[in-house]
Parts: C-alpha cells; structure tokens; sequence
C-alpha cells in the first residue's frame, strides 16, 4: 500500500528526508517513532499529496505519488488528479480540527456531502453508523466545544472514515489528549486495526505500538534508523538512537 525507496525531502538547505526506505503491506499497521524534528510529519504529508517528494522513489497502492505513468514516460499530476488521490486517504492529525459550527454528525457528512455527492439522507445513515463504531453514537447531535478532546479525536477518525479511505494516516494522534482519554481513542484504532484498515501511525505510545504495530519504525534526523517487528524494535533495540530515544519516552 505504501512504498518509498531513498525518499528524499528538503526545504532550501535542511535536509529533512535523507533517504526514506519503508513498506507498508495492504491491511498491515506501521507505527513511526522518533524524536522531535527526525521528519515523520513530513513524511506522512509526502505520503498524502501535502508535500512534494525531491527525490527517490514514493508509490500508494501502486501510483508513485505526485506522478502518473503513461507507457513509459512519467507525467506531474494535474491538481484534480492529486485532490482525488487524496480522497483516498485518510489523515488525522494531533489537533482534531473540526468544524465547531457544525454538530458531530454534521462534521462526519461534510465531506462525502459536499465532496463525494453522496444524497444527505445515504450520508447520514453512514455518519451515524460511524459516530457509533467510534462510541459515540449518543453525541451525534454535539457540538465540538459540548464534546471532550478524546470525543473530538474520535469523530475526526469516523470524519476520515466517512470518505471509505484505503489507507490512515495519524499524526500523533493521542498527543493532545489529557491522559485519560487517551484509551479511548487508542481503543477505536484497535478497532480499525483488527478490521483490516492499513494504517501508518506516528505515536509515541510504546504499548500501543508494540501490541498493534506489525512493522515499528524508529526515525531521526531524517533516516530510517532501526525497522521491524515491533517487539524486536522497541523490546530489543539494536541501535544506541532507538534506546536511548525509548529510554526518555517509557
Ligand atoms: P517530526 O514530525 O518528526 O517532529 P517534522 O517532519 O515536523 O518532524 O519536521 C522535520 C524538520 O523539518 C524540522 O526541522 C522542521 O523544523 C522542518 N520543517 C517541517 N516543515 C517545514 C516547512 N514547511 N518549512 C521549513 N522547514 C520545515
Ligand atoms: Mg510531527
């Protein structure tokens, strides 16, 4: 689902990506882990169209990303070619920006509404069924300020789901989240885990990763230092970054 070779990213001089390898397996979980600045926002935002890739290698499903294939030429992708990709992927980010104007539910219906030009009614049959995987089906008429950060995080993941994404990007996701409500939240992306969703999680939940992570990936200053079964990455460390870096975050 996701394949990058020697993935490269840099904004003016400052190398942020220095040569990412990395699969992602239909249906598989990756959990990226790493200090502060190592480049796995950018990562993921190359990975869902945000940012443009400077060189190597960047495919989703198949399509190299930013690039259409036509025989054997390679074409740049018109912005309508990118917006419908795009759609196709799933992304939530630490803040959970919702629409604060708009109910749960409504949040959930916006874009298959306005976007996809699904009938309100079809729309909002699938919201609800969403609100209530995510647990919470007895807030769909809410207001984002009448809900908890943890509540709020659960229906920007039903909002991202509402588009039948192939494919889920978070982006620490639980970081935000006053402590107790992180279980919550973690709780759904089990959920989504175990039914198949091919996700890639940047987080600095330990437990999470190594119980749900198929693949962990350890990340700084803009390499892949250490990848693997994530009981192997972040129970048994090779790397003197990895360890040192798990021995702040435990
Ligand atoms: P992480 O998510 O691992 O904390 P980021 O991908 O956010 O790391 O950032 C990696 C590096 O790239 C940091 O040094 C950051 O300051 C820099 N960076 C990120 N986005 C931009 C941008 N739009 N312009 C310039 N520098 C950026
Ligand atoms: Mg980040």
């Amino acid at each position: 689902m996701v394949h990058a070779e020697g993935v490269r990213k840099h904004y003016d001089r400052l190398e942020v990506l220095k040569g990412i390898d990395l699969t992602v397996e239909r249906g598989q979980v990756c959990c990226l882990l790493g200090p502060s600045g190592s480049g796995k926002s950018t990562f993921l935002r190359c990975i869902n169209h945000l940012e443009r890739v400077d060189g190597g290698r960047l495919a989703v499903d198949g399509d190299l990303v930013g690039y259409r294939r036509s025989g054997t030429r390679l074409y740049e992708l018109r912005e309508a070619e990118v917006a419908e990709r795009r759609r196709e992927i799933g992304m939530v980010f630490q803040r959970f920006n919702l629409f604060p104007h708009f109910t749960a539910l409504e949040n959930v219906m916006e874009a298959p509404v306005r976007v996809a030009g699904v009938n309100r009614a079809d729309a909002r049959a699938e919201a609800l069924r969403l609100l209530e995987r995510v647990g919470l089906a007895d807030r769909a008429g809410h207001y984002p300020a009448q809900l908890s950060g943890g509540q709020q995080q659960r229906v920007a993941i039903a909002r991202a789901l509402a588009m039948k994404p192939k494919l889920m990007l978070f982006d620490e996701p639980t970081s935000a989240l006053d402590p107790e409500l992180v279980g919550d939240v973690l709780d759904v992306m089990r959920g989504l885990a175990s039914d198949g969703m091919t996700m890639v999680v940047v987080t600095h939940e330990i437990g999470f990763a190594r119980e749900v992570a198929d693949t962990a990936v350890f990340m700084d200053a803009g390499v892949v230092v250490e990848a693997g079964d994530p009981r192997q990455v972040l129970g048994r460390p090779e790397q003197e970054r990895t360890k040192a870096f798990l021995s702040k975050v435990l």
